[in-house]
């Protein structure tokens, strides 16, 4: 513990942490058996005592959809018109997709790696889905935040929650279809599925929507244009906040 830096980038004390915390865990397995979500860590207030560091250095994105609703594509067009936000890179278990290139899609860690990080603290918050684990990485975030940029977190839903319960101060987006018809015509159309998996999937989506109201806002994505311009404006709007702007106000007046 002692070669770790006292602070990282979010400001909260990192030797502590790693000490007491080992972070904020959940499982979810597609919907068969959802386990409730539980936060560790935050509780004995040694952290984010730091808050205030926090809402000044840099914001906390998270924007979580279920399958089929145009994430990774609404996000891919959101990155082309700011270069203010990263994505933080998660951690997970599952084996690579075609085409997925480790350190950008994801870090692909085998299991037991991954759990020796959460062991060692280095796990924001991790999840359990359907059958492997994912985990937002601390160093990802750190490593946003400290070179300016604001983290933008693509997670399921008891991960965004466990992370509203650390940092009340993240901004949470949820992206939605415009009907569950339409998700389910979304996912037969990618013609990858079986029939069994579209039912699967729609019925992991209705359960991830009743999520959708602890959400600070909630973005349709009906035309992924206006889908795009909407996850935009809830970010720049997110960075007008006064509590961000500290010490503004002073040095127009000159007092800074
Ligand atoms: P996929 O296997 O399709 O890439 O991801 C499955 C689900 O895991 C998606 O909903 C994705 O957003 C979520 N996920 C990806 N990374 C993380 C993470 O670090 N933490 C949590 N809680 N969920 C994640």
């Amino acid at each position: 513990r002692r070669h770790l830096p006292k602070k990282n980038a979010l400001g909260y004390n990192l030797r502590q942490r790693t000490r007491r915390i080992i972070g904020a865990a959940s499982r979810n397995d597609c919907g068969k058996n959802r386990a409730k979500g539980r936060s560790g860590g935050i509780k004995d207030g040694s952290i984010f005592d730091k808050k205030r560091t926090v809402m000044e250095k840099g914001l906390l994105f998270v924007v979580s959809a279920p399958a089929g609703c145009g994430k990774d594509t609404i996000l891919a067009e959101f990155f082309k018109k700011t270069d203010k936000a990263g994505y933080a890179v998660s951690a997970t278990t599952r084996a690579p997709r075609e085409g997925e290139i480790n350190g950008i899609h994801y870090h692909f860690l085998t299991r037991d790696v991954f759990t020796e990080k959460i062991k060692l603290g280095e796990v924001l918050e991790y999840t359990e889905y359907c059958g492997n684990f994912y985990g937002t990485l601390k160093k990802s975030v750190d490593e946003l935040i400290l070179s300016g940029k604001d983290a933008v977190l693509k997670i399921e839903v008891e991960g965004a929650m466990n992370i509203k319960k650390m940092f009340p101060e993240a901004c949470l987006v949820f992206i939605l279809p415009p009907s569950l018809e339409t998700l389910e015509k979304r996912l037969r159309g990618r013609g990858t599925e079986t029939e069994e998996k579209i039912r699967e999937r729609t019925r992991q989506a209705k359960n991830e929507l009743e999520f959708a109201k602890n959400y600070d806002y909630l973005v349709v994505n009906d035309d992924l244009g206006e889908a795009v311009e909407d996850l935009l404006a809830v970010f720049r709007a997110e960075k007008l906040r006064k509590e961000r702007r500290a010490g503004l106000l002073e040095q127009i007046r000159g007092e800074k």
